[in-house]
């Protein structure tokens, strides 16, 4: 694992379990608690190649296969040109 922040060289990168948000092909998956190293100074988060896999594995069987997830979310979606209309 890494000993530093690649993003801003800080050394203290800590545990921690943070939501994260795959995107592929215009799907996504949402999982919570997914372990990653943070640095505490700038927030940039690491995770480990295995995590990332096991992620993208649920990913497929989600949208490939056809599995169902434990559960699922409604997300609105707006274009950005909709928000400014005054
Ligand atoms: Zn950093």
């Amino acid at each position: 694992m890494k000993t530093g922040c690649a993003f801003c060289g800080h050394k203290g990168l800590q545990p921690r379990q943070t939501q994260y948000i795959y995107r592929r092909n215009g799907q996504f998956l949402i999982v919570d608690d997914v372990p990653c190293l943070q640095c505490a100074y700038c927030g940039e988060q690491y995770f480990e190649g295995g995590v990332l896999r096991d992620i993208e594995k649920r990913f497929n069987e989600l949208h490939v296969h056809g599995q169902k997830a434990s559960k699922e979310v409604q997300i609105p979606v707006e274009h950005f040109s909709n928000l400014c209309r005054v």
